[in-house]
């Protein structure tokens, strides 16, 4: 089973997949806690070139083709393998984010990201948690963490708008598959509603 978490920055979806892969892991030893851009030794490395350094160091495409890299490097050496052991794994951030960050960047840009992850990726996961937030608390959240080295986070707030409006745009596109969660709850709520959700999913 293949689960992945999407927000924009700040929402608290690191928490969450974190929170969703302990409560499971309480009962089984079946679940793999992984995230993007990185989860591999290779992509991992990517990140380092994509989240450090100049903003403008890259231009929007090759920012698009680096994280569809670091994507194929993260499925072939831990998503694909835990998968066909039977694992369930939680990602923190997939493909959404690259159609909704780079998206949003620039709308002419999605039908890149659109054909390069159907020639180099071509999975979804199965169910997708969508922490939806007010990107103002948000990005007091996420400015709170203080991480320094994302060069990411410095987007602004209208920024983060863009980015919220574009991933409930998706999930009202894949209603099979993207859950959207209100974010605005406490951790411990949150953490509730996605561990009930997910257990619905496994039990249907
Ligand atoms: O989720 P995390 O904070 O680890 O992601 C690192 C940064 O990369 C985020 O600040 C996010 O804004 C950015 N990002 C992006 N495009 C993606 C995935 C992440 O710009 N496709």
């Amino acid at each position: 089973v293949f689960v992945s978490f999407e927000g924009i920055d700040g929402s608290g979806k690191s928490t969450q997949a974190r929170a969703l892969a302990d409560r499971l892991r309480a009962q089984s030893d079946n679940v793999v806690l992984t995230r993007e851009p990185g989860g591999a030794a290779g992509a991992e490395d990517i990140r380092r070139l994509l989240v450090e350094g100049d903003p403008d160091r890259w231009s929007p495409e090759t920012e698009i083709l680096l994280f569809n890299a670091a994507r194929r490097d993260h499925l072939e050496k831990t998503i694909r393998p835990a998968l066909e052991a039977g694992k369930i794994v939680i990602c923190d951030r997939f493909a959404d984010s690259t159609r909704v960050y780079q998206g949003a960047a620039r709308a002419s840009l999605r039908p890149l990201v659109d054909k390069l992850h159907d020639l180099v990726i071509g999975v979804e996961p199965d169910l997708t948690f969508l922490i939806d937030m007010d990107p103002q608390a948000a990005l007091a959240r996420g400015l709170a963490r203080q991480s320094g080295e994302d060069r990411f986070e410095e987007l602004g707030a209208e920024f983060q708008t863009r980015l919220r409006a574009g991933f409930l745009a998706l999930a009202q596109a894949h209603p099979e598959r993207i859950r959207v969660i209100d974010g605005a709850h406490s951790p411990e709520i949150v953490a509730d509603q996605i561990e009930a959700e997910m257990r619905d999913w496994l039990r249907a």
